[in-house]
């Protein structure tokens, strides 16, 4: 099989891939959850008040942007409090709704599930009314995303299992289990975006899930407009932006996005979510995450959106050792958890416990190395400089919007400078002054 390779600055991280085998496996109903009011960059305003009763998928905020999904419970129960949290994704104090369990798991009625030859618009105001969202990272309503790819009328459908972040394997069960449901969901955005062609881009150290895709592809009536394609495992190759220019063999200019391209892209879980949205006709509700690293059972959980990190710790029996840090993510892309309360989001693909390794920063040696292995061909260095100088124009003159956070340059400063944070820090605070003129 033809294995194709991305051209960008890569590294090569150790695989460390503990849970490849492990089924995923869905944990009990949580007795609360938290639910951060926001969702992709915006803020959004509780909905509901303290001891109102609510259903799972019923809404519990809104945002002022009325094209936005609101943001819905997972569980059925009585809203027990309205606290401020500091958001570790969006980098500030927001409200966040915490609901306490009726341990009833009550849903919402249903909406009526689109029949088998919907139009493309029907389908859509489905995804619009169900708010599915993307679940590859960005948290960003699948609605809207599709909407701007049906203007910018796309081309190439490419649906990503590239999954490169050492410990994840959540996407990779996904694929192997639910292989049926990502053709599925996959057929649908099919349906709506109409693409000349729909590739499924899998990391070539996943061959039975790329058996597993193919075998479903198969089975299925217009299977064969679809190709599962493996893609070489570097990382950050699973960024959109990345497969998107290795597909359609052009560069997506800075400040733009693939679908200026001609590409749409899309995770495996996404897709997933969509298949069970027109199935049960109810918002997302859930999630799949790896749990892994120093944990005495590691595994691919099913956890309900909002689930606090102590409930994942508890079902996987504690933790193991001492000095571990908390990751709500990929040890590339994730954030540290700073208590047990903090809960699982959207954009949250594992939990992972692993060994606090990091080291106080020292002064910047010049050595160059973020540079060199920056994908999309920043000077992080300077970046950070100017950031710390204030200089936030510099900043943008050195293409900081074009930075999509992977982390490769952090991971590779010999002087342990947190680069990626100074740029997620200096990029938010860049948007803020902008949204203030
Ligand atoms: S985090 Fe941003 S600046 Fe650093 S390597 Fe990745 S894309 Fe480049
Ligand atoms: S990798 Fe670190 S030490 Fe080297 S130039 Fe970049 S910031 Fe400086």
């Amino acid at each position: 099989m033809k294995i194709n390779s991305l051209s960008y600055n890569s590294i090569t991280l150790p695989g460390n891939k503990l849970t490849a085998s492990c089924p995923i496996e869905a944990i009990p109903l949580p007795e609360k959850i938290t639910v951060p009011m926001v969702c992709y960059g915006n803020e959004y305003n509780p909905i509901v008040k303290k001891g109102q009763t609510v259903l799972a998928g019923e809404g519990i905020g809104a945002s002022d942007n009325p094209v936005m999904p609101p943001v819905v419970s997972s569980i059925s129960g009585e809203v027990s409090g309205i606290i401020k949290y500091v958001d570790p994704f969006f980098g500030s104090l927001v409200s966040a709704v915490v609901i306490t369990s009726d341990g009833l798991g009550k849903t919402i009625e249903p909406e009526k599930s689109p029949a088998e030859n919907a139009s493309s618009r029907t389908l859509l105001n489905f995804i619009q009314k169900t708010g599915v969202y993307g679940l590859g990272g960005g948290g960003f309503p699948l609605y809207i995303k599709l909407l701007s790819a049906m203007n910018a009328r796309i081309n190439t459908l490419v649906i990503n299992g590239m999954e490169c972040e050492p410990y994840l394997t959540s996407d990779y069960r996904l694929m192997i289990e639910n292989a049926t449901e990502v053709i599925n969901g996959t057929r649908i955005l099919q349906k709506i975006l109409s693409p000349l062609q729909t590739i499924i881009a899998v990391n070539d150290q996943y061959p039975d899930a790329i058996t597993s895709l193919d075998r479903a592809r198969a089975s299925i009536e217009k299977g064969g407009d679809i190709t599962v394609t493996p893609f070489k495992s570097s990382y950050p190759s699973g960024a959109e932006e990345l497969l998107a220019k290795a597909i359609a063999k052009r560069e997506v200019p800075p400040g733009k996005l693939p679908q200026d391209i001609g590409v749409s892209v899309h995770s495996v879980a996404t897709v997933k979510s969509v298949n069970d949205a027109i199935m049960s006709g109810l918002p997302p509700l859930e999630r799949i995450i790896t749990a892994s690293g120093n944990l005495p059972r590691c595994s691919n959980l099913k956890v309900r959106i909002g689930t606090p990190v102590a409930d994942i710790l508890n079902f996987c029996g504690g933790t193991l050792g001492e000095n571990n840090r908390i990751i709500l993510g990929g040890p590339m892309t994730g954030r540290t958890a700073y208590n047990l309360d903090m809960p699982v989001t959207p954009t949250v693909s594992a939990v992972l416990v692993l060994k606090d390794s990091r080291t106080p920063e020292s002064e910047c040696i010049r050595c160059g190395k973020c540079i060199d292995v920056c994908p999309v061909g920043l000077s992080p260095v300077d970046i950070y400089y100017n950031s710390r100088a204030g200089k936030y124009e510099e900043c943008s003159r050195h293409g900081i919007d074009i930075c999509f956070e992977c982390g490769n340059c952090s991971y590779s400063c010999p002087s342990g400078i947190s680069l990626v944070q100074y740029i997620a820090i200096t990029k938010r605070e860049i948007k803020l002054r902008g949204s203030k003129d």
